[in-house]
C-alpha cells in the first residue's frame, strides 16, 4: 500500500502517474481541503475534485482542473444577472452537480470523506481519495497592505497577483484526521508528497493534529517530489509564495521544509547542481526528470518515487 499527500493539480497528476505503475487500489490519496469554499450555498472542494476528475479520466487536459467536455450555461446565466460581481470563481454545469451532490448529502449529515468516497465510485476510481479532514479547515491570506482573506478570494478572485505575507489554516486546531487517514499513513509501505504547492496545498494536510506526526514518524518512507524545478513553479504562484514566506525558492528551501518529514527528495535533472545543498539539509536527493509532460515521462517519475521509497 502507498499512501500519498497531494494538493490539486501537480498532486493529482503525481497520482496518476503511480496509478499508471501500481494497481490503483493500492494507492490512497490523502487530500488537502483547506481550498474547500462555499459560493452560492454549494460546497466545493477544489482539490478533492481535481484529483477525482483527473483519476478517474474526466479531468479537463488543458487546465487540469474541472470537468472535460465542460459546458457553462449556468455561470453565464449568473454573470449576466449579477454583472460579473457574483460569477468570478468558474463552476462548469457538469461540475455544479458534483458540488449539488455534496452539499446534498453533508446537509443529510454524511461527511465530506464519505460523501467523496460516493463521487469517485461515480468516476470509477479506484484508488482511495481521502480529504484530509472531515472538520472545516479555512486556508486565511494576509495580503501585504495587511487585509485577511480567504484562499479562492487570494487564488481566484485577486489571480494570485498580489503580494503575501502570512498564511494560517484557521481551524487546523480543532480538525480531525478524516477517516482512514492515520491508518493509511501509519500502514503504507512509501509516503509520497506530490509536487503540489508546499505552502497552501501540503502544509495544510500536514498541519492537521496526528497527520504530521504519523508522516514524521515515517520519515524515512517518506519520499516528496519537488514542486519548484530551477527556481521556477511549472504553474501558479508556489515559488512566489515560498520566498514571500521566508523560504529560499528552490529545491534547497523545499528540502529544508520538508526535511523534519521527508527522507528524500526527488528534484529535476535541471536541480542536479543543487544536490549536495540538499543532502546538507539531511534529506537524502535523487535527481531524475521530474516534468509530467506525458504518459511516458509520468510512469518513469512514478517508478523513481517508489524505488526511492520503498528501498529506503
Ligand atoms: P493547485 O491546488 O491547483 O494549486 O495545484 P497544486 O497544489 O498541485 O500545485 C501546483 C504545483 O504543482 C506547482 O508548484 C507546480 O510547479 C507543481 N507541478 C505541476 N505539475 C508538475 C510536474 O509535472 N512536475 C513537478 N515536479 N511539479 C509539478
Ligand atoms: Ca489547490
Amino acid at each position: 500500500m502507498i499512501a500519498a499527500v497531494a494538493g490539486g493539480v501537480g498532486g493529482a497528476r503525481m497520482l496518476r502517474a503511480l496509478c499508471s505503475v501500481v494497481d490503483p487500489a493500492e494507492l490512497t490519496a490523502v487530500v488537502n481541503t483547506g481550498d474547500d469554499v462555499v459560493l452560492h450555498g454549494l460546497h466545493v472542494s477544489p482539490d478533492v475534485d481535481t484529483v477525482v476528475y483527473t483519476l478517474g479520466g474526466a479531468a479537463n487536459p488543458d487546465t487540469g482542473w474541472g470537468r472535460v467536455g465542460e459546458t457553462w450555461e449556468a455561470m453565464a446565466e449568473l454573470r449576466a444577472l449579477s454583472g460579473g460581481r457574483l460569477s468570478w470563481f468558474n463552476l462548469g454545469d457538469r461540475d455544479l452537480g458534483t458540488h449539488l451532490y455534496r452539499t446534498a448529502r453533508l446537509a443529510e449529515g454524511a461527511g465530506l470523506g464519505q460523501v467523496t468516497a460516493e463521487i469517485a465510485a461515480r468516476f470509477g476510481v479506484a484508488t482511495r481519495v481521502l480529504p484530509m479532514s472531515d472538520d472545516p479547515v479555512e486556508t486565511r491570506v494576509t495580503l501585504a497592505g495587511g487585509e485577511e482573506v480567504g484562499f479562492q478570494e487570494y487564488f481566484v478572485g485577486r489571480g494570485h497577483q498580489v503580494q503575501v505575507s502570512a498564511v494560517r489554516f484557521a481551524g487546523v486546531e480543532s480538525a480531525r484526521a478524516g477517516p482512514g487517514v492515520l491508518e493509511a499513513l501509519s500502514e503504507a509501505d512509501a509516503i509520497v508528497i506530490c509536487p503540489s504547492n508546499p505552502v497552501v496545498s501540503v502544509a495544510p494536510v500536514l498541519a492537521v493534529p496526528g497527520v504530521g506526526e504519523v508522516v514524521a514518524r515515517r520519515r524515512e518512507r517518506v519520499v516528496a517530489v519537488s514542486p519548484i524545478i530551477a527556481g521556477r513553479a511549472l504553474k501558479g504562484p508556489a515559488d512566489r509564495l515560498l520566498a514571500e514566506l521566508g523560504h529560499e525558492p528552490s529545491v534547497v528551501g523545499i528540502a529544508r521544509l520538508w526535511s523534519p518529514w521527508a527522507a528524500t527528495l526527488v528534484v529535476d535533472v535541471a536541480d542536479a547542481g543543487s544536490a549536495p545543498a540538499v543532502e546538507a539539509a539531511g534529506v537524502r536527493c535523487v535527481v531524475a526528470p521530474t516534468v509530467m509532460s506525458g504518459p511516458e515521462e509520468s510512469a518513469g517519475l512514478a517508478r523513481t518515487v517508489l524505488r526511492s521509497g520503498v528501498a529506503a
